[in-house]
């Protein structure tokens, strides 16, 4: 049996989400003629509250754009060190946007409001990059799939308002959070300026994130997007599976959630971990004990028909999805003990 937790974007579309891939409508989205993605944006900005929502292939291509649009060169943009928009775009908000990135050491990819208030620069400082972003993530991907406090992201968006910046959110993994804390997509909506979303992640499309925004800002969301290398023409086929995955995929992800929390327990119960994060979510990031070696480790796992991710710095991640089956689930952790 073989049991991939790397990452929740390993999952195949269902033959549900098929079908409804096949016998979607189509035209050339170019032209804004696509009947499924026009009808994927606009169940978006409804649920977001938002009056634009726009189709992206790419979650990093949804923030970065986000980033242009909020940014000038020699601009700067606050973050946690976590970020996945620092840490794994390949450097673009340098390279798209000419920004730079004011890290802060938060707690799980989390940072507060006192934080960003603290890392500001002065507007008048000419010697300093402008600040003008603040950009947050929810759930965290490399701070182990922590949701935020609702109250804190409040602070924040007061702090923003008070210093002229922009508040982008990359809700990749928003859904999770959503699923977890029973909060409203509208809630967020009414927060921040941009907001990008997966479909290929929790939800299981093969492809699509959508970012959703304010009618000034999002004005130009769709040039940059060309420039980007994103317009795309009959992709009603792509958009119909994010269509499928928002009314069947949302609820379930909870089992995700679950399984992720029993793999946690289990590891916690063995001699080879020393350290579990505390799950919410679908990410479970663990540090082996000082004397297993982590590439014998994974090795070993793998020659076992598992595969799970290494973060770096003595962290190990595995990632529940649709795809890990309640039987895959009940193999892994029997493997786990046996270990
Ligand atoms: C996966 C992910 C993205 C987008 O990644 P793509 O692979 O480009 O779709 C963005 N932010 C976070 C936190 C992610 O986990």
């Amino acid at each position: 049996m073989h049991i991939d937790l790397r990452s929740d974007t390993v999952t195949k579309p269902s033959g549900g989400m098929m079908k409804a891939m096949a016998s979607a409508p189509l035209g050339d989205d170019v032209y804004g003629e696509d009947p499924t993605v026009n009808a994927l944006e606009k169940r978006l900005a409804i649920m977001f509250n938002k009056p634009k929502a726009l189709f992206f292939p790419t979650g990093t291509m949804a923030n970065q754009a986000a980033i242009k649009l909020h940014t000038q060169p020699g601009e700067q943009v606050i973050c946690d060190q976590y970020a996945h928009i620092y840490n794994y775009e390949g450097g673009g908000a340098s390279f798209n946007s000419g920004v730079s990135c004011k890290l802060i050491d938060g707690h799980r990819g989390m940072i507060t409001a006192e934080q960003v208030t603290a890392v500001i620069n002065p507007p008048d400082f000419y010697h300093s990059p402008l600040t003008s972003l603040v950009a947050l993530e929810n759930t965290t991907n490399k701070g182990g799939g922590a949701c935020w406090d609702f109250k804190e992201i409040s602070k924040i968006r007061s702090v923003c308002d008070a210093h002229h910046l922009g508040l982008h959110l990359d809700g990749a993994r928003l859904w999770n959070a959503l699923e977890v804390t029973n909060e409203k997509p509208e809630q967020y909506g009414a927060i921040f300026d941009t907001i990008s979303v997966c479909l290929s992640k929790g939800l299981g499309c093969p492809i699509g994130s959508v970012l959703v925004g304010d009618e000034a800002l999002m004005e130009k969301a769709i040039r940059v997007r060309k420039m980007l290398g994103g317009g795309m023409r009959q992709v009603g086929v792509l958009a119909a599976a994010g269509l499928y995955a928002l009314d069947h995929n949302r609820e379930r992800l909870s089992e995700d959630h679950a399984k992720a929390k029993a793999i946690g327990q289990v590891l916690k119960s063995t001699s080879y971990v020393a350290k579990v994060q505390p799950i919410e979510t679908n990410i479970v990031i663990f540090e082996l004990d000082s004397t297993v070696d982590s590439a014998y480790f994974i090795d070993s796992l793998q020659s076992k028909g598992i595969l799970l991710s290494n973060m770096g710095s003595g962290k190990l991640r595995m990632v529940t999805h649709m795809d890990y089956t309640d039987q895959m689930h009940e193999k892994l952790l029997e493997i786990l003990i046996s270990i």
